[in-house]
């Protein structure tokens, strides 16, 4: 946990934020400022920076277990869904802890932007 990470806090309850699902590795919750019908964020409880930084197997898998169960709960298995770590600054991340996004309920393009 680091104090200046918004998404520690979230996982510490100390700012708000719509939970969708949960496991012992990671929470589940909705973006704030949503980019599809359906888009949630999947992240580590632990503070890592990004997946350039992460070591830990399981709970890599963990978290994409989430993410496929979080696409179950919103009803993304039949139409598909897209789940995206943009990483470092060519990738766009803006928040420092690792996060993948879950987007669904329209239909992607590709290449992304
Ligand atoms: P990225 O640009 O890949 O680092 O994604 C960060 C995402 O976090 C963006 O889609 C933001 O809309 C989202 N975000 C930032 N702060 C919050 C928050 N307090 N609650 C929910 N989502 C957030």
């Amino acid at each position: 946990m680091t104090d200046a990470c918004i998404f520690c806090r979230i996982v510490h309850g100390t700012i708000p934020a719509t939970l969708v699902a949960s496991n012992a590795h990671g929470i589940a919750f909705r973006d704030v400022n949503p980019q599809a019908p359906s888009h949630v964020l999947i992240i580590p409880r632990r503070h890592v920076r990004s997946l350039a930084e992460a070591t830990d197997g399981a709970e890599l898998g963990a978290l994409l277990l989430l993410a496929a169960e979080v696409a179950r709960v919103e009803g993304l298995d039949a139409s598909g869904y897209r789940v995206v770590a943009n990483t470092g600054m060519d990738g766009g991340q803006t928040v420092h802890h690792l996060h993948f996004h879950l987007l669904g309920g329209r239909s992607m393009q590709w290449p992304p932007g």
